[in-house]
């Protein structure tokens, strides 16, 4: 058996089309043209890429984007001070600044995050946010966990039932996925780097979703025959390869259906930042 791939780039074209049609009828009634701003502090090559794919994105769409590129001697209180005038900018509706921050500056990424406006917190990070979400009340939503949701629905997968098992559960991607997936009726367990018996419970997924940050940790036998894989882990093994969590090759023999790295998860994240401006700006205009 060979799994079916789910292509990313499939499903973000979708997600962005319907963004696309959303972002002219807020034009034409409303004569608002959303904006994003992205700060970026710092030279990491990494996240200049994933900058530039954002920007790229909301052009393509009808987004204005600014990019608000900081030196990497940026004190918290200027980049507080940044994020204060973004707050204050009726232009722009969505705000996020991109991580990880440089090091000097880095412990204080919390205290950075929690001063966006939690209506323009396009990421999803803000406490606020984030209790929407634990309580069921979702509004911006964290971009990679709700983009795998998107897939799954586009790509005709159930949730409803289904035994999810994540690997991870950092608040980027492990923790969201989980209130994403049960509030979707899965049964859904968590495991992290102190789970004992991992493979046992992997083994038990109809969903596996690896998002550890472990080169090809994920192996075949980890995987119950017909289960859907969806591979978060991005993990740079040479100069110019990317794997995922999920020994890819193995794996897509043993799966029903797997997302490749790259063009996998990684396109739905950007798609779905798109889709999250556009929820803000609803949010803010009251439409
Ligand atoms: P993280 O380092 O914050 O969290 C990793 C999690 O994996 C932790 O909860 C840890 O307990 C768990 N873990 C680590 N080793 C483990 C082990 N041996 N057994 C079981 N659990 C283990 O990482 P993150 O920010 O959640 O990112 C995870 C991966 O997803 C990374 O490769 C990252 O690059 C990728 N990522 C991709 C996207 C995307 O757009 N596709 C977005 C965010 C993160």
């Amino acid at each position: 058996m060979s799994a079916k791939i789910l292509y990313g780039k499939e499903f973000a074209a979708q997600i962005k089309e319907s963004a696309r049609i959303e972002i002219e009828k807020i034009k034409n009634k409303f004569n608002v043209t959303p904006g994003l701003a992205v700060i970026i502090v710092g030279e990491n090559p990494a996240s200049q890429v994933y900058v530039r794919n954002k920007h790229k994105s909301c052009e393509e769409l009808g987004i204005k984007s600014v990019v608000v590129e900081m030196p990497e001697s940026t004190t918290k209180k200027e980049l507080l001070a940044k994020i204060d005038e973004l707050n204050a900018d009726k232009t722009i509706h969505g705000i996020l600044v991109q991580l990880p921050l440089p090091n000097a500056i880095k412990s204080y990424s919390d205290e950075i995050l929690n001063r966006i406006d939690p209506m323009k917190d396009v990421d999803g990070f803000h406490p606020m946010n984030v209790g929407k979400l634990v309580t069921g009340t979702p509004a911006l939503v964290p971009c990679t966990p709700a983009g795998c949701i998107e897939m799954l629905d586009l790509a005709g997968i159930p949730i409803d039932g289904k035994h999810a098992v994540i690997i991870g559960r950092s608040n980027i991607v492990g923790k969201p996925m989980l209130h994403l997936l049960m509030a979707r009726h899965a049964t859904v367990t968590v495991c992290h780097s102190h789970t004992k018996h991992l493979a046992e419970i992997t083994r038990e997924a109809d969903i596996l979703v690896a998002a550890m940050g472990k080169p090809q940790f994920v192996k075949a036998d980890m995987i119950k025959p017909g289960a859907v894989v969806i591979d978060v882990g991005i993990n740079r093994i040479e100069p110019k390869k990317l794997v995922g969590d999920v020994d890819f090759e193995a794996a897509v023999e043993v799966a029903s259906a797997i997302t490749p790295v790259p063009g996998g998860v990684g396109l739905l994240t950007v798609a779905m930042l798109m889709k999250n401006v556009v929820t803000a700006v609803k949010l803010q205009i009251g439409a």
